[in-house]
Parts: C-alpha cells; sequence; structure tokens
C-alpha cells in the first residue's frame, strides 16, 4: 500500500503517534473502565484531561496567568461574533485588517454589532500581501484590532505582530497556532479552531486577558459571555470533551517534539522545500504571495498550463498525495502542512511536483 500524505487545510492531519494513543485508550481511558466520551464532564478523570491539556498548552505558549484559556465550541466562525459581542463595550468600534477571506468573514459579522473599521486592506492585489502599517489608518478609539495572522485560503501569513499600542490585539490564528513561538502578552485575545494544528474540529480555543472579560451587554446570550465560561473553567455546559481530550494529547506530542521554537525550525524547512521547488521551476509552478508574506502552513500554487491541474491532481491523489486541490474560490492548487504533516510527506510531494514537471513540462 503506497503511503498516504494528506494536505487537507482543514480538519487536517493529526500526528499518528497521537491517533495511535487515542484508539489505544478508546475504550479504557487509563484503567478507569470508561472511554472518554462516556465521562462525566464533572468527574475527576475528565476534570484531569481538561486541566493537564490546559497546563501543557500554557506551558507550550508561555501563556501568563492574568489570562483565561477557554475550550468553547462553534468553530472559529462563532468566534467572529463573539468577539464583538464581548469586547465593544461602550466604544462600538473595532478595526480590522483585511487580507483575505477569513479576515473579510470577521468583518462582515462584526458590522451586526457595531463599526468594523478597515484600516487596510490587500484586496486591490487579490490579497496577496500584508499592507505596510505605517499606512494603516487606525481609529482614535477603537475597543480593539482584529487581524488574522495566517490566512489559510490565501497563503499570506504576518511574520510579525503588529503593534497598536494600547489597543488590545485580537487574532484569529486558527490556521498558524502553535506552529511559532508567540509573545501572548501582545494580545487582548487569540482564538482558534481546532481542526487544523490543535485537534477536532467544533473545538474553539480563546485565549483572553482578564480585563477584558465581563464587558457583554445584557441580551448577549449566556452560553456566548466569555465571561460566563471563565468563571464556570469552560464547563458552564458540557464541553466537547472527546476534542478536548486529543488536543491534549496534540499539547503533550508538541512537547515531546521539543515544543514551539523546534517545531517552528521543522516548518521553515518543510515550507522552504516547498517554495524553493516553485521558485526553481522556471514558471512551471507559481505562487502568488509576496516573498515577505508567504506562509508556511498554506502554500498555495498554481500550474502556468491550467489544463495541466486535473492531470497533476489526479496523479497526486494516485500517487497518495491527497486534498492538494486549491480553496473553489481561488482554484489551483494548496498544500496546506501543518505541525503534524511529516518532513517526510512534504519530500515526497515535492518529488512527486520535480517529476511531474520533467513528464508534463
Ligand atoms: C478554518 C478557519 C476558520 C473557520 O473555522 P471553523 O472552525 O470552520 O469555524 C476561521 N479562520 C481561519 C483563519 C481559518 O483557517
Amino acid at each position: 500500500m503506497t503511503t498516504i500524505y494528506n494536505f487537507s487545510a482543514g480538519p487536517a492531519v493529526l500526528p499518528k503517534p497521537v491517533l495511535q494513543q487515542a484508539q489505544h485508550e478508546l475504550l479504557d481511558w487509563h484503567g478507569s473502565g470508561m472511554s472518554v466520551m462516556e465521562m462525566s464532564h464533572r468527574g475527576p478523570e475528565f476534570g484531569q484531561i481538561i486541566a493537564e491539556a490546559e497546563a501543557d498548552l500554557r506551558e507550550l505558549m508561555g501563556i501568563l496567568s492574568n489570562y483565561k484559556v477557554l475550550f468553547l465550541q462553534g468553530g472559529a466562525t462563532s468566534q467572529f461574533a463573539m468577539v464583538p459581542m464581548n469586547l465593544l463595550g461602550d466604544k462600538g468600534v473595532a478595526d480590522f485588517v483585511n487580507t483575505g477571506q477569513w479576515s473579510s468573514k470577521a468583518i462582515k459579522e462584526a458590522k451586526k454589532f457595531g463599526t468594523a473599521n478597515i484600516v487596510a486592506s490587500s484586496e486591490d492585489r487579490n490579497f496577496s500581501y500584508i499592507p505596510d502599517p505605517a499606512a494603516w489608518n487606525l481609529s482614535a478609539d477603537a475597543a480593539y484590532l482584529h487581524y488574522t495572522p495566517n490566512e489559510t485560503i490565501g497563503g499570506v501569513e504576518y511574520q510579525w505582530v503588529p503593534n497598536v499600542g494600547e489597543v488590545p490585539l485580537v487574532a484569529d490564528m486558527s490556521s498558524n497556532i502553535l506552529s511559532r513561538p508567540v509573545d501572548v502578552s501582545k494580545f487582548g485575545l487569540i482564538y482558534a479552531g481546532a481542526q487544523k494544528n490543535i485537534g477536532p474540529s467544533g473545538l474553539v480555543i480563546v485565549i483572553v486577558r482578564e480585563d477584558l472579560l465581563g464587558k457583554a451587554g445584557k441580551a448577549v446570550p449566556t452560553m456566548l459571555d466569555y465571561k460566563v465560561h471563565a468563571d464556570n473553567d469552560s464547563m458552564y455546559n458540557t464541553p466537547a470533551t472527546f476534542a478536548v481530550y486529543v488536543a491534549g494529547l496534540i499539547f503533550k506530542w508538541l512537547k515531546a517534539q521539543g515544543g514551539l521554537a523546534a517545531i517552528e525550525a521543522v516548518n521553515v524547512a518543510k515550507s522552504n522545500r516547498l517554495y524553493q521547488l516553485i521558485d526553481a521551476s522556471g514558471g512551471f509552478y507559481n505562487n502568488p504571495v509576496a516573498l515577505d508574506c508567504r506562509s508556511r502552513m498554506n502554500i498555495p500554487f498554481r500550474l502556468h498550463d491550467e489544463t495541466l491541474e486535473k492531470p497533476f491532481l489526479k496523479q497526486a491523489d494516485a500517487a497518495g498525495l491527497l486534498q492538494l486541490k486549491g480553496h473553489k474560490s481561488v482554484g489551483g492548487m494548496r498544500a496546506s502542512i501543518y505541525n503534524a504533516m511529516p518532513d517526510e510527506g512534504v519530500k515526497v510531494l515535492a518529488q512527486f511536483m520535480a517529476e511531474f514537471q520533467r513528464t508534463q513540462g
């Protein structure tokens, strides 16, 4: 059987040892006689699982004690509404950088709750770059600034953290959380849907500075109030218990890899391998993103001859290289190479791409 490598943008590949451990423990977690799926979220077993998951995430990311870590549901998309509902407060205005489809969705949703001021947009060049922060048109009194550190569809990633002074920085880190070290203290709130670098879909993790809690208006539903979840240790209602458990296993796996600095080095090497191949292909392959903000996680590319895209995907599939089709809105190809994609998978893809060019170029 051919080894399969899954380049899906999400839900995405998970580390094999983690899946094997989950399989091993599926029917009987640590001698409890129960599957994690069957346990009360209020029992001591799950209490240990979620506490360890939080502690390991705090250790990995260096999250300080004045931040709450929330394990919520509804994916990252629910946060497009929860963030403005909870953080707009009396100010009623938030700033947004629009660098692609995910930022655009966050902006659209925020407009339901207040004013979304777009400080800069890269839509003029098909979301292929990050607007120069020196020219951002910041509001005088924004409740927060929202940006998308990695645009999963466009393959555009900030290699720096915006500096907006005292204005709380809010980041949708869904597709690059845990892929590199970040200084959490620079952020007011970080959120990330789980299904790229954390674990099973549905779970969304929110890391929020405590002083930002408690600003939700009376009309905000209880389930959408961060403070309620913070005060109840993410157990106001039943959390996504199995997803939290798998996320916890991933955090332990990441620690065993050497943590975020170590995984960053791997991610740099993996992404460089593909970009170098694309750049050296003499235009046979091309990536449209500005060099200073190419994503290490999602690498979109096109073939110079569009009619070769179908055979490319077909042959890739036959070679065990799956889910390389680009997002339907942009076409072409996209290789998503999150933390769990082994270097070997990227090597095999690069060899396949070189061989495809040799035979079809
Ligand atoms: C995948 C993704 C989302 C949407 O996540 P859901 O869990 O499907 O709601 C939002 N933002 C970014 C940057 C993403 O990559």
